[in-house]
């Protein structure tokens, strides 16, 4: 299948931190692919701007190194490589003073789209708003993309909204969360509410649980000090899971518009219970043959900070009242996977006696690897002997059906730039989700601080603590395999 790509309007983007680990991984070799795929203009242009003293050309290098590193081999054409650079300036700059702030000025267009990467971290996000809009660099029309971490609890959540709001407007500012610039993530949307197959199910009625499951096999990755300060809850599930939650209990919003989607997850966020403690199991990875545990990893030895968390949670609306919804996330795990799984309940009658054993219809998101979407239903094992019965997937992957290897799905760090230049505001955060997020998540985090709870350990490249199969044990239900 052959994509479509549309053209952009033309644009400045000047990424804040343009010489940060994040920009050179994930933002300048997607721009490259974008550029590649003939959806940037002729006339647009990226600059980096950023603490480093180095001219164009000493960006440009670093820009062609990042895309030899990050970008897939086949993608890699010289030629190409050299006209992207062509479009990039770069301008060293200092977020706290003045220095660069008059170059950058006069670096900017008339007539093109403005747009602000804040790759930076969120201490400088004031500094960066505040100077944009002193020294005239910013307009009304320009946009400000933000990254996570937004906030590390409901107050400083709200002070960088206060923040940003001092010189910009709610539709000029862009929250990152890039699990929902995944294809699998857009396709959760489409399957659900461009079908009529799922919709009558998607209720308590039909729906048995919901598991949502992001593992990674990685640990704290060099960002000790700023994990330990934050843990799995903050960092993966007040956000990302929550984001997810969000897209499968909503109701349909009447148009697939910036704020009718976002009107619908605020209102799932809103109904979220208070989570009791016996429905969270926090861990912590421990030290196994020599490797490092997480407290090692942190450096520090007495850490209380989860680097795994489950929980049972239930949103409170009709539509889902007695379905729960699992969530969990770790680190060091078995595998690196992240998926959504809707389980189905059992049909009220069985024709085929009870030798046919019956198995759960599920229908399966997957997030990473191998983006696409599984439902697995029961079908007759083929052959003669009587009416046996197998459990089998109805397979969409991705691969398959949108092209060769799937390698030509956009990473979501390059949909969601594409979206900010449109001005589409549909997979960003808006300021009081993320609030309502946090008025969640804080009480669940003060609740174990205040009992002085310690998580409990698990080894390293396993699925987490045994006390998470309890969660679900004691409902009569079980985890899915974390598989790679
Ligand atoms: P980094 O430390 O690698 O890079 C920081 C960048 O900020 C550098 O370009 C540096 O020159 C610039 N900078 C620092 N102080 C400055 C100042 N006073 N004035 C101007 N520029 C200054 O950080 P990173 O990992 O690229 O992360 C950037 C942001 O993205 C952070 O908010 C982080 O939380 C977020 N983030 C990063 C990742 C990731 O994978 N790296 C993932 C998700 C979110």
């Amino acid at each position: 299948m052959v994509s479509r790509v549309i053209p952009v309007d033309p644009f400045d983007l000047v990424i804040f931190g343009g010489t940060g680990d994040l920009a050179r991984r994930k933002i300048l070799p997607g721009l490259y692919r974008r550029f590649l795929d003939g959806q940037m203009p002729p006339e647009a242009r990226v600059i980096g701007a950023a603490r480093s003293e180095m001219d164009e050309d000493g960006y440009r290098d670093f820009v062609r190194a990042a895309i030899e590193e990050f970008v897939d081999a086949r993608r890699r054409d010289p030629e190409r490589i050299e006209a992207f650079l062509e479009r990039l300036g770069y301008v060293a700059i200092d977020a706290r003073g003045t220095g660069g702030w008059q170059e950058l000025r006069d670096r900017m267009r008339a007539g093109v789209v403005r747009a602000f990467y804040f790759s930076v971290a969120p201490a400088l996000f004031g500094d960066l708003a505040e100077r944009l809009h002193g020294f005239g660099i910013a307009d009304g029309d320009s946009r400000l993309v933000v990254e996570k971490p937004f906030g590390h609890d409901l107050a400083s959540a709200r002070a960088l909204n206060t923040t940003l709001a001092a010189h910009f407007n709610e539709a000029q500012i862009y929250r990152i969360d890039h699990y929902l610039g995944k294809e699998t993530v857009q396709n959760l949307m489409a399957v659900r509410f461009a079908n009529i197959l799922f919709e009558p199910l998607w209720n308590a009625q039909y729906v048995d649980h919901v598991q949502i499951t992001v593992a990674e096999t990685v640990g704290v990755d060099g960002r000790g000090s700023y994990y330990d300060q934050s843990g799995a809850m903050r960092d993966m599930v007040q956000n990302h899971l929550m984001q997810l939650l969000c897209l499968i209990a909503m109701e349909p919003p009447n148009r697939f518009d910036p704020d009718a989607v976002r009107d619908e997850k605020l209102k799932v966020i809103r109904a979220l219970d208070p989570v009791a403690p016996e429905d969270i199991v926090r861990g912590q990875y421990g030290a196994v043959g020599g490797q490092p545990g997480y407290r090692e990893d942190v450096g520090n030895s007495d850490s209380r900070t989860e680097s795994y968390v489950a929980l049972r949670v239930h949103v409170s609306n009709w539509r889902w009242k007695g379905t729960p919804f699992y969530l969990r996330t770790g680190k060091r795990l078995r595998a690196r996977s992240s998926e959504i799984a809707i389980t189905f309940r059992e049909p009220p009658h069985s024709i085929f006696g009870e030798d046919e054993r019956w198995k759960e219809n599920v229908l399966v998101i997957r997030l990473q690897p191998n983006e696409g979407i599984k439902l697995r239903v029961m079908i007759k094992e083929p052959g003669p002997g009587g009416m046996r019965l197998v459990n089998v997937p109805l397979d969409m992957s991705f691969a398959e059906a949108l092209g060769e290897g799937g390698t030509d799905i956009p990473d979501a760090y390059e949909r969601l730039i594409m979206d900010v230049i449109r001005g589409n505001q549909t997979l960003f955060m808006r300021g009081d989700e993320v609030e309502a997020a946090w008025a969640w998540t804080d009480p669940v985090i003060a609740e174990w601080v205040d009992a002085g709870s310690r998580p409990v350990s698990y080894d390293p490249g396993t699925s987490g603590p045994e006390d998470a199969l309890m969660l679900m044990h004691r409902d009569g239900r079980r985890w899915r395999e974390i598989t790679p």
